[in-house]
């Protein structure tokens, strides 16, 4: 099977976001065995979404089409497509319901762009988007797929990893099964340098290492005529791969860091505050992301100013002036000075240089000071990373809650 991805969107077109999508759907594909020979982009204007559609059949069986399924005039790619193909556009009610649902539980009105989202090309299967408006759908005809994908990636990888490829699995010999094993702590070259071997003496299962954001996310990829035989292929190189690595690995699959890091806080019944600089907020929202974390997360301030690092925290005039905000004395500081704030186990703080001005030779852009204060004992640790403000601040946070981890 021959394929083809067209990302549609006028901003990619110019360049003002990255085509990410499409990476991420080439991998994809690639991990099953199917061809992509194309990637195309399109603005938004119908005439020249038909003619997208147009070539890209001409050279591939299986066309997978990312981007306007939303609610606005602009957002052409379903009625283009059911064009492409003659088919009339059919309201879809179980389609208008999850819509209302979710617009619903966030206390959003339903627009009449929104009912236009439940409207599906005739005889399509429907992909449902649980983390968006927008459904999805495949159009099959004479051996032709054309597969209709919501833009936003949070809304397109879940469709495409738990619909759309299991959906593709037919039309692959045997069966592929991946597992994921998620690692922090510990750079990309490192961990591939760590089981340099293991991935060069094995073909099946396939291991694919690949840095996201501050952690390594390693995929483990078996083909075979079925998954509990791939599944089989598996485990032996997955406990080889544990035996080398296993420190660093905090969760598998879909697991976040600050699901591993609340997790581990709610079991031990650890209370935490969070006093942070440079990351305005970041670890305590990654925090918060985690379900349940209420139990265990008091407060978390922002302490920008010096003032502020003195006035809520206790920071001592001295230190600041002796070592400057960002320092390990501060950082310890802060770290206790939160704990005590909020009558907690373990207080974090996070100071830090996040530019692009503000660096000097002794201290330069990208310095990151973290605090762990823990029953009594602080601990502080000296982060050094290269990148522009968001990075650092990200990077700063993910470290941080795979410090916490440990
Ligand atoms: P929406 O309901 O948000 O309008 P949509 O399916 O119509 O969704 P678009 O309007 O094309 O999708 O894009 C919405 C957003 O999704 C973009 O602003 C961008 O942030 C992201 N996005 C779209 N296409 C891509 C892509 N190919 N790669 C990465 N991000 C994308
Ligand atoms: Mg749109």
């Amino acid at each position: 099977m021959k394929a083809e991805v067209i990302a549609v969107g006028t901003e990619i077109l110019l360049g003002d976001i990255v085509n990410t999508n499409a990476q991420y759907i080439a991998k994809r594909l690639a991990d099953m065995g199917i061809f992509l020979y194309h990637q195309s982009v399109v603005g938004d204007n119908p005439d020249r979404i038909k003619k997208a559609y147009d070539i890209a059949f001409s050279r591939a069986d299986l066309v997978i089409a990312t981007g306007g399924l939303g609610p606005t005039r602009d957002d052409l790619t379903k009625e283009m497509a059911a064009e492409f193909f003659g088919r009339k556009l059919i309201l879809n009610e179980a389609s208008l319901d999850s819509i209302k649902e979710f617009l619903f539980r966030r206390n959003q009105p339903v627009t009449e762009g929104n009912k236009k989202q439940a409207f599906i090309p005739e005889a399509a299967i429907i992909l449902k988007n649980h983390h968006g408006t927008a459904p999805g759908c495949i159009i099959e005809e004479n051996r032709k797929i054309l597969i209709l994908l919501p833009g936003p990636p949070r809304e397109m990888i879940p469709m495409l990893e738990q619909q759309v490829l299991p959906y593709l699995s037919k039309y692959q010999d045997g069966v592929l099964v991946s597992k994921v094993l998620r690692l922090c702590g510990i750079g990309e070259s490192y961990v591939e340098e760590k089981i340099k071997d293991i991935i060069e003496n094995q073909s099946n299962p396939t291991i694919a290492p690949y840095a996201k954001e501050g952690e390594v996310i390693l995929r483990i990829t078996a083909k075979a005529s079925c998954k509990g035989e791939a599944e089989g292929l598996i485990v032996p190189i997955e406990e080889k791969i544990r035996s080398r690595v296993e420190k660093y690995i905090y969760g598998e699959g879909d697991t976040t860091l600050e699901e591993a890091v609340g997790k581990l806080l709610i079991h031990h019944q650890l209370k935490i505050a969070t006093a942070e600089s440079c990351t305005g907020g970041l670890l305590a929202a990654r925090l918060v992301n985690h379900p349940g974390i209420s139990s265990v997360f008091m407060e978390g301030v922002i302490t920008y100013s010096n003032h502020a690092k003195m006035e809520r925290l206790g920071v001592k005039e001295e230190t600041l002036k002796a070592f400057g905000a960002v320092s390990q004395e501060t950082a310890a500081e802060m770290a206790e000075g939160v704990a005590k704030l909020g009558k907690t186990d373990i207080g974090i703080s996070i100071t830090g240089i996040a530019g692009p001005g503000g660096g000097t030779k002794e201290k330069p852009v990208g310095l990151i000071y973290v605090g762990v204060y823990l029953k009594g004992k602080t601990r502080t640790k000296e982060l050094f990373f290269k990148g522009d403000r968001q990075k650092l601040r990200n990077f700063a946070t993910t470290q941080t809650l795979c410090w916490l981890r440990r």
